[in-house]
């Protein structure tokens, strides 16, 4: 049989038959145990921090679309990155894409480094003569994220993962921005894959999870092992929701990513726009990577105003779909001010050398009609240009 594509596998991917009364959705299993039926027969399940039946539904379905042969699922997208280092021998050295997910920086060098000795260097990925020379005895992992928050910079996930196995380096790649819908580094040669599933895996801003996903099977028993030790593990509620999310995937990537290319056309020549960031726009310096690496730009678009502060703030009070929030990856548009939320703990000096300014915002585009989207941001515009 061929495989099946992206739409298919993501409604009947993995395992989730329910031996039980054949349910057409795994039901939530929320026992903490499962009974023996004598002590020579080992049953499937048998206490659930180490597997769980509606857990392990919804992990093999993320498996088959990372293209994975395991994914654990994690009590959130943190969770997942922690238990990726436990990977990671004491005092190990990291290369991490800069501009890295601010909560993975924060996990790396305000709390591993302190209880675990270990140190992180970031750097541009795409510079492998950077790479190389950031490369020390102790490396153990190099830590990508494409694209990367807010400013959307790719990282080729082919060359670096190269390198990495000349060099005998882990990879992990953090896939929560673009999903398997866009791209699957597993095929691309990477290790291991991290997702916030609190984005666009749930996709309805009403969980948080996380996953790792290897097609390695001696990384997949050792990452099961951290996993059953450490038991940061969803809840299978959690796992409920996040495989109920899984199934439209397609559906939400297709319209959001559609839908972001639609808002990023019709904000990049605006007056009252300085600068727009997207890599499924021509303009963008990465656009001839993102066409081989990724199947569209994405679903997050993210602009630069013309003026202050005070014009921003304007700007924000006029919309009417863009909520101002937190987070990404939901049916509904949302609109993030990275200098005061997604990069707050950042001084205003490390925020500028990053390219990060008060006038920046990253939109998340939702499935909402496009003509409403764009409507209401050029409103809002508008007003600011007049
Ligand atoms: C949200 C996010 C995380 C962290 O995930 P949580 O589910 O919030 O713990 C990590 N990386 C990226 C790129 C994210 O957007």
């Amino acid at each position: 049989m061929k495989t099946p594509h992206f739409s298919t596998l993501a409604v009947h991917g993995g395992e989730q038959t329910d031996k039980g009364h054949n349910a057409a959705f795994p039901p939530i299993y929320t026992a903490s145990s499962f009974i023996q039926s004598d002590l020579s027969h080992q049953a499937d399940f048998g206490y659930s921090r180490v597997a769980n039946p509606t857990r392990s539904a919804y992990e093999s379905a993320l498996a088959a679309l990372e293209q994975g042969c395991y994914a654990t699922a994690t009590a959130s997208g943190m969770a997942a990155t922690a238990l990726a280092l436990e990977l990671l021998p004491a005092g190990a050295h990291i290369i991490a894409m800069r501009g890295v997910y601010g909560g993975t920086h924060r996990l790396f060098d305000k709390l591993r480094a302190a209880n675990n000795g270990l140190s992180v260097d970031y750097v541009d990925l795409n510079d492998l003569n950077a790479v190389a020379a950031a490369v020390k005895p102790n490396t153990a992992m190099i830590w990508i994220e494409t694209p990367t928050n807010p400013l959307l910079e790719l990282v080729d996930i082919t060359a670096i993962c190269q390198f990495a196995r000349e060099h005998a380096l882990l990879t992990c790649v953090d896939n929560t921005f673009a999903t398997a819908w866009n791209q699957t580094p597993l095929r691309l040669g990477a290790d291991i894959v991290m997702l916030s599933t609190s984005k666009y895996i749930g996709g309805h801003s009403d969980m948080i999870g996380g996953a790792l996903v290897t097609a390695d099977e001696a990384l997949a028993k050792k990452i099961d092992f951290a996993k059953t030790t450490v038991g940061a593990i969803a809840s299978p509620f959690d796992a409920y929701l996040a495989l109920r999310g899984l199934k439209t995937l397609d559906l939400r990537m297709q319209r959001q990513c559609d839908n972001a290319l639609k808002v990023a056309t019709a904000l990049e020549n605006h007056p009252a726009i300085e600068a727009v960031f997207y890599p499924g726009l021509p303009s963008h310096p990465q656009h001839a990577l993102c066409q081989t690496q990724m199947r569209s730009g994405g679903a997050v678009v993210t602009i630069q105003l013309k003026g202050t502060r005070v014009e921003s703030e304007r700007f924000l009070s006029r919309l009417r779909y863009f909520i101002l929030a937190e987070s990404l990856g939901g049916v509904e548009s949302m609109i993030n001010h990275s200098a005061s939320m997604s990069h707050g703990s950042m001084s205003e000096e490390e925020r500028e050398a990053m390219g990060i300014f008060d006038t920046t915002f990253r939109l998340s585009v939702g499935i909402e009609d496009s003509r409403d989207l764009i409507e209401d941001l050029l409103h809002a515009l508008d007003q600011e240009a007049s």
